[in-house]
């Protein structure tokens, strides 16, 4: 009795040490050795062919977005763009990305179906995904999950407010109940999707209208997360609290296990014993 009574302080005090001290440093520091590697990927047309575009977005919505992140110890950010040689994603590329941060609308048809099934490739090895608004419609999405992925839509600069669906969700980490996006593009329901995994949030905007505006799916080991904001008319990219979510959204899809390479082996020996016989 009086040895345990001795022991007791001690072992609390090396949890309370291992809990405040040891753990977060292990975070941190696995976290600074291992930083996210993300790519920005856009079409880039609208900001080089549309002059309002351009006064929003004048350097391209990939590098917005990648300069929003660029002080984010925790990601190394790249972007790639449609006009660039295998539109940015070589293998080395992709192999070397944990997440591919997609926004696409004029050109889904130009993306080339090879880069596309290599994209599809990877995120079922563990790459995360995130699509944005009009990426809706890209080839990669739509292969992915398998539908249409259509919606309804209209460009009246309505408000939209953002609701948490889940606010337990790493998602939803630090957002409000709700907020809002003063003008933004209405998407509606039905939204041709596999029924989400995981919904996070529902957008409903001024004129009535109602939208699963933050969907989460696994493909294989990888991640997907659609985020619908995002307008190229509007500066959405620049309020914080839908950067908050797209940096969330990297961190859910960030892969948190090794690669799995897809296989599809002839098992002859059972760990039990049981074999295959020759086939005559
Ligand atoms: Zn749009």
């Amino acid at each position: 009795m009086a040895n345990s009574q001795r022991r007791r302080p001690l072992a609390i005090q090396f949890v309370i040490c291992h809990l405040s001290f040891v753990i977060p440093h292990k975070v941190w520091f696995a976290r600074r050795v291992n930083p996210t590697r993300v790519i920005f990927w856009n079409e880039y047309i609208h900001e080089k062919k549309d002059p309002a575009v351009a006064s929003v977005y004048p350097k391209g919505i990939h590098s917005e977005l990648a300069a929003a992140f660029a002080h984010d110890s925790q990601l190394i950010c790249e972007t790639a763009t449609l006009e660039e040689k295998e539109h940015g994603l070589s293998v080395n590329r992709l192999d070397a990305t944990d997440v591919l941060v997609w926004w696409g609308h004029l050109a889904h048809k130009q993306v080339e179906d090879e880069i596309v099934e290599r994209v599809r490739k990877r995120v079922l090895e563990g790459m995360g995904l995130v699509v944005l608004h009009s990426g809706h419609y890209s080839k990669i999405f739509q292969r992915l999950l398998g539908t249409t992925c259509s919606l309804g839509w209209r460009e009246a600069g309505e408000k939209e407010r953002v609701w948490v669906c889940q606010p337990g969700h790493p998602i939803a980490r630090d957002l409000p109940a709700y907020f809002e996006i003063p003008h933004e593009e209405m998407y509606s329901e039905p939204f041709g999707i596999p029924n989400p995994d995981e919904l996070v949030f529902i957008s409903w905007f001024q004129g009535g209208e109602v939208f699963r505006s933050g969907c989460c799916w696994r493909r294989g080991a990888g991640k997907i997360f659609y985020f619908r904001p995002g307008h190229e008319t509007f500066p959405t990219y620049r309020q914080p609290e839908v950067l908050q979510v797209i940096r969330n959204g990297i961190g859910w899809a960030t892969p948190d296990r090794p690669r799995w390479i897809d296989a599809c082996p002839n098992i002859k020996v059972s760990p039990e014993g049981i074999t295959q016989p020759a086939r005559k």
